[in-house]
């Protein structure tokens, strides 16, 4: 297992995970700051994690940052991949879905 995104609001994080589960990426949101005594940081804001298997690490971080671009930025320039036809925005050098170069 890997984390793919910190740091987050609970809610965010659940929609990060329901956005990579629409990808095929099994995500699972766990609570960061939950130490092995538990109820010892309970004065800290609650934030949460997302984390992957694995396997799919990489692709997961890479469709965190493209949704991330997405809600920050509406100018984003997409391209299509000319392989697998996903859009990726034009700062990728390499498809996020097939790895293939743009
Ligand atoms: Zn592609």
């Amino acid at each position: 297992m890997q984390k793919v995104f910190a740091e987050g609001s609970v809610v965010e994080a659940q929609r990060i995970a329901e956005f990579l589960l629409q990808h095929g990426i099994d995500a699972r949101v766990l609570s960061s700051g939950v130490g092995p005594q538990g109820g010892s940081v309970a004065a800290r804001p609650a934030l949460s994690e997302v984390w992957v298997d694995d396997v799919d690490a990489e692709r997961g971080r890479v469709l965190v940052e493209s949704r991330e671009e997405h809600i920050t930025t509406d100018v984003v320039v997409k391209l299509s991949c000319p392989y697998c036809t996903a859009e990726n925005p034009s700062s990728f050098e390499a498809c996020w879905s097939c790895s293939r170069a743009l």
